[in-house]
């Protein structure tokens, strides 16, 4: 392993390591202090590596990682901090307020399980405090990692100037040009306005600055119905505010079994939420400090208007000043093409996560980083996309994997669907989480399990034994011969996996 021994940060050889910390219980005060510490300015001494990663979230911090562990001399390059959106701009933030939301929920309950807690009531600006504590927390807690993992890292905006050359402004203004065997490019996706008049004005937010508010809003409109505007839709309206959602498809959550978005549907409109479905937006505009969202409606036109819209529609993936097509990264619609061992069509230069896509998820971000690091160090690894789990943290949670009834039925696939509640699972009732179901999909001649889609309280962590299942073929038999404890949520599971036989008089 080729560590550098001194410690320099605009290139920053890790100084702090965990075991230098300490226990893991106090990482969170550690990382608040590495936070404060001010940002390295001294650039690398060396100028060759064998592996350049360039954007330091899920997939390049993993790529980079990968690297180190197989050995590999490794810079890697971000221009803000380690994380990525994930951590900086929207995973962290959005999953801390949902908690703060989904604990007031909970205390709501409280005399149903004999606690008395007096005086509830929600304190935004607390909620949000917490949530910008616990990124800074875990950016800096993403810095002690890299040191663990002996991962050099340089502070600054990189491009590639030659296929194995990437120049990087450092943020003292210096200009240093590396040499790498490989470059993995990782520079992630932003926030795309709403392409409509007043679609990028001022007062419309994304989700890279709805953390600066200081104050909730009266009102709110969520453009976009996806996992995003989902979560954030629930959020405002739990928090009290009045929320409408605009979605141009005919569901929310379109990319799901139908059955979970319509149970998400009766929920979010339990919550008070106003949807407004195929519903298309053609413009954004002031009106007495209001914000109006126009659109295009099945019936005609329509408007919605509110104290702040936030659109989180769509991102786009971050390709420009990164010099890719000059050195012949071939790029369509905007996105870099990689095949399944994540290379682009220059020898050499790999490309991982959501500058592949625009949206996407941090667990497949990393798992395509680390397939990435391995084929950079001469491996020969195949991205799997097929079992990765999609998630949502509002209450109930949602989680699935695999393919939905509509994609097995358009793929011309026989099939059976089994589907079981939680209000008749035990530890539910228990734990007053009757809400939700689980839902499977089997395969027909071979009685595989090719989908698995949950809507329900730790649907998040139960969706692990959906994606084992997937990942190793396992048939509704050998699923029903497996013994679990009792109670538990993730009988429900195996619930719904009998009722595939059960529902169909097997
Ligand atoms: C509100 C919200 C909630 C989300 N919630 C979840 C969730 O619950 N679970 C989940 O799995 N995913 C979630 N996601 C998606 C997840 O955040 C992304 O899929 C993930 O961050 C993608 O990782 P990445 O490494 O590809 O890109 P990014 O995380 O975007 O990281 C790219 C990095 O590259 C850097 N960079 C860009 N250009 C350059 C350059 N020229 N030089 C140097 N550095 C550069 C950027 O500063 C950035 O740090 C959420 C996203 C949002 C917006």
């Amino acid at each position: 392993m080729n560590m550098p021994k001194d410690a320099h940060n605009a290139v920053e050889a890790p100084t702090k390591t965990r075991e230098a910390v300490g226990v893991e219980s106090e990482l969170a005060e550690e990382a608040d202090a590495v936070q404060e510490k001010p940002q390295p300015v001294e650039a690398p001494k060396s100028r060759a590596f064998d592996v350049v990663v360039i954007g330091g979230g899920p997939g390049g911090y993993a790529a980079a990682v990968r690297v180190a562990e197989l050995g590999g001399r490794v810079l890697l390059v971000e221009k803000d901090d380690l994380g990525g959106a994930h951590v900086n701009r929207g995973g962290v933030s959005s999953k801390a307020l949902l908690d703060s939301v989904n604990l007031l929920r909970w205390l709501e309950n409280a005399e149903d399980f004999g606690v008395e807690v007096r005086h509830i009531r929600p304190l935004f600006d607390r909620m949000m405090r917490r949530q910008a504590r616990l990124v800074r927390q875990w950016r800096a807690a993403w810095e002690l990692f890299a040191g663990d993992h002996h991962v050099q890292v340089a502070r600054g905006r990189a491009r590639l100037v030659e296929p194995h050359v990437v120049e990087v402004e450092l943020r003292d203004g210096k200009v240093e040009r590396f040499k790498a065997l490989s470059v993995i490019v990782a520079t992630g996706s932003s926030p795309a306005p709403p392409p409509v008049p007043g679609g990028d004005g001022a007062g419309v937010l994304t989700s890279d600055n709805v953390w600066e508010m200081e104050e909730l809003p009266s009102s709110l409109v969520v453009l976009g119905g996806g996992y995003v505007g989902v979560e954030f839709a629930y959020l405002f309206a739990q928090l009290g505010a009045q929320v409408a959602l605009v979605e141009v498809l005919p569901r929310i959550l379109a990319t799901e079994d139908k059955d979970i978005s319509k149970e998400m549907t009766r929920l979010l409109e339990e919550s008070g939420v106003r949807l407004c479905l195929n519903a298309k937006v053609v413009g954004i505009a002031d009106y007495e400090k209001q914000k109006v969202v126009f659109f295009e409606g099945l019936n005609g036109p329509g408007e919605v208007v509110a104290a702040k819209v936030l659109a989180v529609a769509g991102r786009k993936p971050n390709i420009a000043h990164l010099g890719l097509e000059a050195v012949g990264v071939r790029i369509e619609a905007g996105r870099i093409m990689a095949d399944d061992h994540l290379r682009t069509s220059v020898k050499g230069i790999y490309a991982v996560g959501d500058v592949l896509r625009g949206d996407g998820w941090a667990h497949l971000a990393a798992a395509e980083g680390i397939v990435a690091g391995e084929n950079a160090m001469g491996g020969d690894r195949r991205i799997e996309r097929e079992g990765v789990p999609r998630c949502l943290y509002t209450s109930p949670e949602i989680a699935s994997v695999g393919l939905t009834e509509l994609q097995a039925q358009e793929q011309g696939r026989a099939i059976r669907t089994g589907l079981a509640r939680f209000r008749f699972n035990e530890r539910a009732l228990i734990a007053g989480e009757r809400e939700g179901f689980v839902k499977v999909i089997v395969s027909e001649p071979t009685e595989q399990v090719i989908g698995v889609h949950i809507i329900g309280a730790r649907a998040v962590d139960l969706v692990a034994a959906g994606v084992l299942t997937l990942k190793a073929g396992l048939t509704v038999n050998e699923l029903l011969a497996t013994i679990h404890a009792h109670p538990s949520f993730v009988e429900t599971f195996f619930e719904a996996v009998k009722a595939t036989r059960h529902a169909h008089g097997l």
